[in-house]
């Protein structure tokens, strides 16, 4: 127990209070939640450069927390810091849009099979509860509503799968993908078909079928992946 307690006694001499004392704070977690919404819904674009005196005014905190959450941030790879401009907001290319879409559809898959297997009453009921929300928000034309509500359908899947770490794992690249995915999920036409290859995934589940949810899981994802990679060429990030 006094071992613990001299190496804690130790620490502020070894970490410096720059990169300590910022990530303590309640305040810095509400700085990174902001930053990342931010790029997540758009408002900070690809490709943008992120300058820490404009953030700092932005958000009204110092440069020191900014830094951090830059470094934060570049470490989930929603931004890069480049060696001579500084930090921007990740711009992944054609092939790294393909390559993120792929393991997606893979894991997403692997969620549906799991959960085909595992999910309890409370799992369905909550499946089914996101998927009628879904259905609900494709009917009005609040493509910002579908967008969340779809995300829900599939985080509900991936609770019902009972695999914390294939949850994060899907959450990480989820993020890395949804300055794109937002703008591909409300495509005229495409909120019907993906409402018939929801409805599909769930009969799946319901029949506890995982070779089949898995299936029309990966193929569900893998045309959003196909409008991603469309969308990303006519924005000619090469
Ligand atoms: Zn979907």
């Amino acid at each position: 127990m006094q071992k613990i307690q001299g190496r804690l006694n130790l620490e502020p001499r070894i970490v410096s209070d720059e990169r300590r004392i910022p990530s303590q704070r309640p305040l810095f977690a509400d700085l990174m939640a902001k930053i990342e919404e931010d790029i997540l819904e758009g408002r900070l674009r690809p490709g943008e450069r992120l300058e820490e005196i404009a953030l700092s005014r932005k958000y009204s905190v110092s440069r020191t927390p900014i830094r951090e959450a830059l470094r934060q941030l570049a470490a989930t790879r929603l931004i890069d810091i480049q060696p001579r401009l500084g930090a921007v907001v990740a711009r992944p290319t054609v092939g790294e849009v393909i390559d993120l879409f792929e393991v997606v559809a893979e894991l997403e898959g692997v969620a549906a099979a799991l959960a085909a297997q595992r999910m309890d009453a409370g799992d369905k009921q909550s499946i089914q509860n996101k998927h009628a929300a879904v259905r609900k928000s494709a009917q009005g034309n609040d493509a910002k509503t579908y967008y969340l509500m779809n995300g829900q359908f599939h985080r509900a899947i991936h609770a019902a799968a009972h695999n914390r770490v294939l949850a994060d794992e899907i959450e990480v690249l989820d993020k890395r993908l949804a300055p794109y995915r937002r703008f591909i999920t409300f495509r005229p036409g495409r909120t019907q078909e993906a409402l018939q290859e929801h409805d599909a995934i769930l009969a799946a589940l319901i029949n506890k079928d995982a070779d089949t949810a898995r299936a029309a899981m990966i193929e569900h994802v893998r045309v959003l992946g196909d409008d991603a990679v469309h969308l990303v060429k006519g924005l000619s990030i090469s």
